[in-house]
């Protein structure tokens, strides 16, 4: 049974930041969605946000027949190296651009399956049988001391210094891209989140909200409610995607 994404997108600055440097992209149709959370000084950070998410969102838009999922994760890394270039060429001519960066999260969705192609520390998680999974692994200091044991999840995310990356694009001298693959089930729902969402609230809130929540613009809502009721303090954007059955 061929499955249909449905998406609610919501993007917040929060309560503390004056601008917002999260950048999204969702083309439904073609079952294309980016989150991107830019970083650098006097909005630089927006200025990466938004090349990766535009140029990643139309370069995915043009590999829209494709439903060879290699091929389509071919074209995702791609696309991601372009954006890495496009930014660092963009901050060697504009001086004041230099040292900007972004995360990105970018998901592809066909009618049973997806791709994901991930830097940095924005997130996708899948919620299936009220059961949440993160799709995609942070690229931060502190993850890498959860993956030796020396700090628990809920250390990592309350830590001071949780939002050092080790891997964001904008940054010379090689770009790692990590590419997951999944099969998608009728009800399965999914999250894309920056980390304005992902250090304000723990996955056990996250998953009671995606669980309980009616539908993509209900839980895309919540979830930004939610994260500025916990101190809203960084930007905070969220694409919720249900995969649904045709109506028949
Ligand atoms: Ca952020």
């Amino acid at each position: 049974m061929p499955l249909t994404p449905r998406h609610a997108a919501a993007t917040h600055v929060g309560r503390v930041r004056q601008s917002n440097e999260d950048r999204f992209y969702a083309d439904e149709g073609a079952g294309i969605f980016v989150v991107a959370d830019g970083m650098g000084g006097h909005a630089a950070g927006e200025v990466a946000a938004e090349i990766a998410s535009t140029l990643i969102g139309k370069r995915l838009s043009a590999a829209a027949d494709t439903s060879e999922m290699a091929e389509l994760a071919t074209a995702l890394e791609a696309a991601i190296a372009e954006a890495d270039q496009r930014i660092l060429d963009r901050a060697r001519g504009d001086p004041a651009c230099s040292g900007m960066g972004t995360t990105v999260t970018a998901l592809c969705t066909r009618p049973d399956s997806y791709v994901v192609g991930h830097v940095g520390d924005s997130r996708a998680y899948r919620l299936r049988d009220g059961r949440l999974e993160r799709i995609t692994r942070d690229h931060t200091l502190v993850q890498q001391e959860v993956d030796r044991g020396t700090l628990t999840d809920e250390q990592a995310r309350t830590h001071p210094r949780s939002n050092i990356l080790t891997r964001a694009l904008g940054i010379a001298g090689g770009l790692e891209i990590d590419v997951y693959h999944g099969i998608l089930e009728p009800g399965d729902r999914i999250l894309l989140a920056t980390d304005g969402l992902t250090t304000m609230l723990p996955d056990s809130e996250i998953a009671a909200i995606l669980d309980s929540a009616a539908d993509a613009a209900t839980s895309a809502e919540m979830l930004i409610e939610r994260a500025n009721a916990s101190g809203g303090i960084d930007n905070t954007t969220v694409i919720v995607i249900d995969l649904l059955e045709p109506a028949s």
